[in-house]
């Protein structure tokens, strides 16, 4: 007999309304282009189920996962000719998969539009690398005869440092400029999150935005323009009354100025909530939420539970939710992590 687990002490709540004013926003901000988004990783940890209806509604015309086994999970809410995978047809059973189910390869190198032309797979979007020496062909390889028997829909190509004011993105965009004369094709990409923000210019006919539709923050243009998706939230597990001088945590780092009432919360740092976020070396600041009021941390994060100050709170009992203030840009710089890693690990460790 198997036995349903009861709900975690923990969770991840999506605000929806967010998701859609991010992608809304990135789509007035790319101006005339149409807009995609980015779900590759789960929606960036999110949760395809979770995300994918809203997004759906807000009404990007393209879909962008790395993987073909991430086709059906997204596949499940939009059509599949709307998915195209990143990662283009590397095996000849991608090649069979692609036509079976209809999404769409981003062909990224000579020997996958030979695979892809052979198999007879019609429409495809083709990948030039412009300088970021990751995937795509190379401009000079935009006249081979494996490239110009393609059916392109999208030519695109991916900046490497648009979230810095690098030289580099201009010589980018005049690279890409270079190659899209010497191709035929049915529209143009050029830009994620952090390029939708360095302007027009950027936008060309499509943007590919991800990291700014769950919230994080590219550059510091969309700041006031991109709001918090996603909202740890943690209960309390047990409240204590502390005496003057008690000391609480590993190491007694916190020492109890007055007797205290203290509440147990489930979630420490295996669960993404960094142990450099707790009160080290006396230094304070960070905080729960109940409702409104700030509940301070008090001595060390441990790997699955930390202690908060109940003085704010005095009715918060155990099973009570706290929420956990989560400023993606704060927090990268806080933990020298990057926004996109926070985003993914936090994603997956709470759902
Ligand atoms: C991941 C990815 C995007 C989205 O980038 P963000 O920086 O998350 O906005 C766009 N295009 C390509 C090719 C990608 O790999």
């Amino acid at each position: 007999m198997s036995v349903e687990p009861p709900p975690a002490s923990l969770r991840l709540r999506i605000d929806h309304a967010a998701l859609a004013h991010n992608w809304q926003s990135l789509d007035r901000l790319s101006g005339a282009a149409r807009t995609g988004a980015a779900v590759k990783a789960d929606c960036y940890g999110l949760g395809v189920d979770e995300c994918l209806p809203t997004l759906r509604d807000a009404g990007p015309s393209s879909f962008f996962v790395a993987h073909w086994s991430e086709v059906e999970a997204v596949a499940r809410y939009v059509p599949a000719g709307d998915i195209a995978v990143l990662h283009g047809p590397m095996t000849a059973q991608d090649v069979a998969y692609a036509k079976a189910i209809g999404a769409v390869p981003v062909i990224n190198s000579i020997q996958q539009a030979r695979r892809w032309t052979e198999a007879r797979g019609g429409r495809c979007h083709l990948m030039v690398d412009t300088g970021i020496n990751r995937l795509g062909i190379s401009p000079t390889q935009i006249s081979d005869d494996a490239i110009k028997a393609l059916d392109i829909d999208v030519l695109m190509s991916h900046l490497a440092c648009a979230d810095e004011d690098s030289q580099r993105n201009a010589r980018q965009l005049a690279t890409f400029r270079e190659v899209i004369g010497q191709i035929e094709c049915k529209s143009l990409s050029l830009a994620n999150s952090a390029g939708i923000a360095l302007g027009e210019n950027y936008a060309f006919e499509l943007t590919r935005p991800g990291l700014s539709l769950y919230g994080g923050i590219a550059r510091s243009e969309l700041k006031d323009v991109i709001r918090q998706v996603a909202y740890p939230e943690a209960a309390i597990i047990q409240t204590r009354d502390i005496k003057a001088d008690d000391k609480v945590g590993y190491n007694g780092e916190f020492t109890a100025y007055a007797d205290m009432r203290v509440g147990v919360v489930s979630l420490g740092y295996a669960d993404g909530f960094l142990r450099s976020w707790g009160n080290v070396d006396g230094r304070s600041g960070s905080h729960l939420l109940h409702d409104d009021r700030h509940l301070t941390l008090l001595g060390k994060v441990s790997m699955d539970m930390m202690v908060v100050d109940l003085t704010n709170a005095p009715e918060v009992r155990e099973g009570d939710w706290l929420s956990v203030p989560y400023s993606l840009p704060d927090a990268a710089q806080q933990s020298a992590l990057s926004q996109y890693e926070l985003l993914t690990v936090l994603g997956q460790r709470l759902r």
